[in-house]
């Protein structure tokens, strides 16, 4: 059996060019695989692209693009909005920021991301004597990200972009070029890795969604002062995020690129 090739795909900028780089024959690959975590927990612009361009431009090129889900032993999908808000939970998987701004101790990205790749390379034959080569899509403008996560015993991590020393200005114009849409972001819509722009954005432009990320922090912290805890929060501010970010302006004055999803590790 030939080893595995496969790229994380994240749905944002990076990993949609390496999915056109792919269907133009400039990479070698042919499975791209994106960790859903959660129909109810992904930025729901990463889906709709996903699925109305991402998927179709794969099968138009031959390209198997396949969305994997977290299961739990009884077969059930569960979701990373799921295990946030189940009743009587006491866990708190995303790395919401403490008292100081700094980002607490996260497992979502292991668990509803790294886990469910290396779930599905194992089924599809990736062992340690015959790992899985898994690209990730960084580019040269964060080439620190590269190499900044552990390997799998069943996997080897390849950075295309990097060895095509391509930008992520460089990635948005392959895609142009192949007649796609820029894709959104990629990342969790409730991220405590949002930059204040993006929440600013959220609020002016998906006041819905804002209110979403208002109501589960409320509902973290309320189920932590049940506990006796220190309240957490969404954004570095240590106050609550609806008094933490005011609308954007139609300028930003801040740069505003996230830490996201994008290629498929969030920020491990
Ligand atoms: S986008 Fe943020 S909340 Fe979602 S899996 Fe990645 S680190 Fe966790």
């Amino acid at each position: 059996m030939t080893a595995l090739r496969t790229v994380s795909y994240g749905g944002g900028v990076q990993s949609t060019a390496l999915l056109v780089l792919a269907a133009t024959d400039r990479i070698d690959f042919s499975v791209f695989l994106f960790a859903n975590v959660g129909d109810d927990s992904e930025y729901p612009g990463t889906l709709d692209y996903l699925h109305e361009h991402a998927m179709p431009y794969a099968r138009e090129h031959g390209i198997e693009l396949h969305e994997l889900h977290r299961t739990r032993r009884d077969g059930t999908t569960e979701t990373l909005y799921g295990r946030l808000t189940r009743p009587g939970s006491r866990s708190l998987p995303i790395p919401v920021r403490m008292s100081n701004g700094a980002p607490g101790r996260r497992s979502c990205t292991a668990d509803f991301k790294i886990r469910v790749l290396h779930r599905w390379c194992r089924e599809h034959g990736a062992t340690a004597e015959q790992p899985a080569t898994v690209a990730v899509g960084i580019s040269i403008d964060e080439f620190e990200r590269a190499h900044n996560r552990r390997e799998e015993p069943a996997e080897r991590v390849v950075y295309p972009l990097l060895d095509l020393r391509l930008s992520r200005a460089d990635c948005a114009q392959i895609i142009r070029r192949a007649g796609l849409p820029i894709p959104p972001k990629s990342a969790c819509w409730f991220c405590p890795f949002h930059r204040p722009a993006t929440w600013a954005e959220m609020r002016r432009d998906e006041p819905a969604l804002f209110a979403r990320s208002v109501d589960l922090e409320r509902l973290l912290n309320e189920r932590r002062a049940l506990l006796g805890k220190d309240p957490v929060y969404l954004t570095r501010f240590n106050m609550p995020l609806d008094q933490a970010i005011g609308t954007a302006q139609d300028t930003l004055p801040f740069p505003t690129d996230d830490i996201t999803c994008d290629n498929g590790m969030c920020w491990s």
